[in-house]
């Protein structure tokens, strides 16, 4: 068995049978044979950074390996397309030098492969802003395909690839388009600068503001084990939304489809009492209480238990029902 500890962010114990790298598109082919003759259990991981295994994995861990990056100036934009197994973090970096469109999504762990699935966001920009195509592979078909972003039914925190294509096609390749000129610099009034100083704003200056923000709010993956967001910020009925309003003014709230609402999670745990919440070496990081966390040598368990926990708390204090962000595999 292959230890998996380190191939997620939570840093959790788990072992796989077989971890299979696959180095570039070609060898694609040969593994969709594999699948079919030996019909294995088999999960597609990136860097781990949104995944949790519940236990030892009884089959295939894939992990798409091949690194390139190509880049096209197009005069008033430039065209970007990353393999799947591109850190997204130098990704950002690297399309900033670019122009817009990205700036906003720097620091979020991952690969390039992974944006794709929950429709990565922050800070009011998600990657199906950019994103012109994506490039996959049916492991079951052996087919190739390519999308564009009308076709992948984007949502918050969703895709397609989390519903009918889920763990049936594997991303090698993204393709995105950044701007080399901002139209819509209002927009980054929520990171804090005022409108006097908009005027003189660049991709990269945002990248830095990001990292920044990020840097001073959530853990450092590197020292403290995490997933991010362990929950997804809800979406009520517009009534709901009202009657917690009476009770709570202050709660923030923010627009979303068809007479509904989005509220914030963080919110929710925090006036809920869990910042800073520790059971065992699982806890609820301090400054950001979305953020479950692994002191040192937290079981599944014990991470689980908290999450049901909150679940539980907030269903009860709020009449909500918290949906995990976080994938839970096995
Ligand atoms: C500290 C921290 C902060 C975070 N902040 C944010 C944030 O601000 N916004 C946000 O949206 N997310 C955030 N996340 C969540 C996470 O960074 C993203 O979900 C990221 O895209 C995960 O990338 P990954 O490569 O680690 O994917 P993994 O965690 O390995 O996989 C995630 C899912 O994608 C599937 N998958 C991965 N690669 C492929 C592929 N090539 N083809 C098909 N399926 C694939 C996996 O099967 C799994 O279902 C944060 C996480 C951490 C730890």
């Amino acid at each position: 068995m292959i230890d998996l500890t380190s191939y997620t962010t939570f840093g959790l114990p788990a072992r796989t049978k077989e971890l299979v790298k696959i180095q570039s598109v070609e060898e694609l082919t040969s593994l969709h044979e594999r699948l079919r003759s030996e019909q294995p259990p088999y999960y597609i991981l990136g860097h781990g950074a949104n995944v949790i295994f519940r236990g030892d994995f009884p089959g295939l861990v894939i992990r798409f390996a091949g690194e390139y990056l190509s880049i096209e100036d197009h005069g008033d934009h430039t065209i970007l397309v990353a393999s799947a197994a591109y850190d997204w973090c130098d990704f950002v970096e690297t399309a900033c030098y670019q122009g817009w469109g990205l700036e906003c999504l720097a620091g979020i762990p991952g690969t390039v492969g992974a944006a794709p699935i929950q429709n990565i966001g922050a800070y009011g920009a998600e990657v199906k802003d950019t994103l012109r195509c994506v490039r996959s592979y049916d492991l079951l078909e052996g087919t190739f395909h390519e999308r564009g972003p009308e076709e992948l039914e984007f949502g918050y925190r969703d895709s397609l690839f989390k519903h009918t294509l889920r763990q049936r096609e594997l991303i090698y390749e993204v393709e995105f388009r950044v701007e080399h000129s901002c139209l819509d610099r209002g927009r980054f009034l929520r990171l804090g600068y005022q409108e006097n100083e908009l005027h003189g704003l660049s991709p990269l200056r945002i990248y830095d503001r990001v990292l920044k923000i990020r840097g001073e709010k959530l853990p450092d993956v590197e020292q403290i084990g995490s997933a991010g967001s362990f929950f997804k910020n809800p979406v009520v009925p517009t009534e709901l939304a009202e009657g917690l309003l009476e009770m709570y003014p202050s709660m923030p709230t923010y627009p979303a489809e068809d007479g509904h609402v989005k509220l914030s999670a963080a919110w929710l745990l925090d006036t809920d009492g869990w910042k800073g919440h520790r059971k065992g070496d699982a806890g609820v990081w301090h400054l950001q209480p979305l953020v479950l966390i692994n002191h040192g040598k937290a079981s599944v368990e014990e991470v689980l238990a908290l999450s049901e926990a909150i679940q539980t708390s907030v269903r009860q204090h709020f009449g909500i029902e918290l949906e995990r962000e976080v994938n839970l595999v096995g």
